[in-house]
C-alpha cells in the first residue's frame, strides 16, 4: 500500500489535480477539467480529487492552491477571481469531511512562492520575493525559510501597492496599483490609449491587442510596444526596490506570461531598480531570476505545501 500525496491547483479556468508519492516530486496521475461545467466548482474539485487517488493507497494530506484571497490557519477562501460561488467558501471543511485526511490550502501566488523555493528557481535560498505577472500581479515571500503569511495569511499582495496614487483603475477597484500598470491587460490597455492618442504602431486596435502582441511587436521593433514593455517593466523595478528595502532578500523571481517579453521589460525594470534603491548594499549578490516551475507551479507549491504539513502536523 502506498502513501500519497493529492494536490489541487484550483483557477478560474480549470482545475487540476496530481497525486504524487510521499517520497517523490513525480506524478504517478495529474488530471484537468474546467471549473464550470456540471456541479458547484467546489463539487468539481472533490471529484478531481477523488479521480487521481490510488484505490486501496494511504492519503496523507490534501493540499489545495486557491485563487484570490485565502485564510490558510482557517481554511477559508475569501473571494475567487472568476469563480463568483467562491464568497467565504470553508473549503478545507469541504475537502476534510470528504476524505477525512489532513487538509491545508493556501493563496495560488503565496504557494507559487514555496514551490520555487522548494523544487524551482529558488532551491539553496533562504530569502526570496517571488511575482507572478501576468493576467494580474500576485506574490510570495519566503523570510527565513517560512513563507510570510500575516495574522490572517493576506501578506504578500504584491501587486496591489500604490505606484500612481491617480493611475488607471485596479482589478481590486483601488487605483495605480502596481497590478493596474504592468499587468499583461495594463500593458495592453496602454497601447490602445496610445494608438487612440494617434501613436503609429504596428500594432492596430481592431481586435483587443494582448500583452503577447505587444511582445511579438516589441522584439521585431515597434517603438510603442517597446515603450510599454519599458513602462510596465520600470514600475516593477521601482517596486522590486521597495521590496528589497523590506525585505532584503538575495533573490528575486518574476514569473507569468508578462515574464517572457525579454529584455523589453527587464532591461527598464533593472534600470529603475538600480535607480531606485538605498544602498548598492541591496544589489549585491541579488539574483534576479524568472520562475523555473511554469504551469506546474501551483501544483508543485501545494506539494510543498503538502510536505510540510506531512513533517509538522498542526495541533488538534
Ligand atoms: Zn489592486
Amino acid at each position: 500500500m502506498g502513501r500519497n500525496f493529492i494536490v489541487a491547483d484550483v483557477g478560474g479556468t480549470h482545475i487540476r489535480t496530481a497525486c504524487f508519492p510521499v517520497d517523490s516530486q513525480k506524478p504517478i496521475d495529474v488530471k484537468k477539467i474546467h471549473t464550470k461545467g456540471p456541479g458547484t466548482p467546489h463539487e468539481r474539485l472533490i471529484n478531481l480529487i477523488a479521480a487521481v487517488a490510488p484505490e486501496g493507497d494511504e492519503i496523507a494530506a490534501i493540499t489545495i492552491a486557491a485563487p484570490g484571497p485565502t485564510d490558510p490557519y482557517e481554511g477559508i477562501v475569501f473571494e475567487a477571481p472568476n469563480i463568483p460561488e467562491w464568497k467565504n467558501l470553508p473549503l478545507k471543511k469541504l475537502v476534510q469531511d470528504c476524505f477525512a485526511v489532513p487538509v491545508a490550502i493556501g493563496n495560488d501566488a503565496n504557494l507559487a512562492a514555496l514551490g520555487e523555493w522548494r523544487f524551482g528557481a529558488g532551491i539553496g535560498h533562504c530569502n526570496l520575493v517571488y511575482f507572478t505577472v501576468s493576467t494580474g500581479i500576485g506574490g510570495g515571500v519566503i523570510n527565513d525559510n517560512q513563507l510570510l503569511l500575516g495574522v490572517r495569511g493576506l501578506a504578500a499582495e504584491l501587486g496591489h501597492v500604490t505606484v500612481l496614487p491617480d493611475g488607471p483603475l485596479c482589478s481590486c477597484g483601488q487605483r495605480g496599483h502596481l497590478e493596474a500598470v504592468s499587468s499583461g491587460p495594463a500593458i495592453a490597455r496602454w497601447v490602445e490609449q496610445e494608438i487612440s492618442k494617434g501613436v503609429s504602431s504596428s500594432l492596430t486596435v481592431k481586435h483587443p491587442i494582448t500583452a503577447k502582441d505587444v511582445s511579438m511587436a516589441a522584439s521585431q521593433g515597434d517603438e510603442l510596444a517597446r515603450s510599454a514593455l519599458g513602462r510596465a517593466g520600470s514600475y516593477m523595478g521601482i517596486t522590486i526596490a521597495d521590496f528589497l528595502h523590506i525585505f532584503n532578500p538575495s533573490m528575486v523571481i518574476i514569473g507569468g506570461g508578462v515574464s517572457q517579453s525579454g529584455e523589453a521589460f527587464f532591461g527598464p525594470l533593472r534600470k529603475a531598480m538600480h535607480e531606485h534603491i538605498l544602498s548598492e548594499k541591496y544589489l549585491e549578490n541579488l539574483v534576479l531570476t524568472k520562475a523555473a516551475l511554469g504551469d506546474d507551479v501551483g501544483l508543485m507549491g501545494a506539494l510543498a505545501l503538502a510536505q510540510k504539513l506531512d513533517e509538522s502536523p498542526p495541533c488538534p
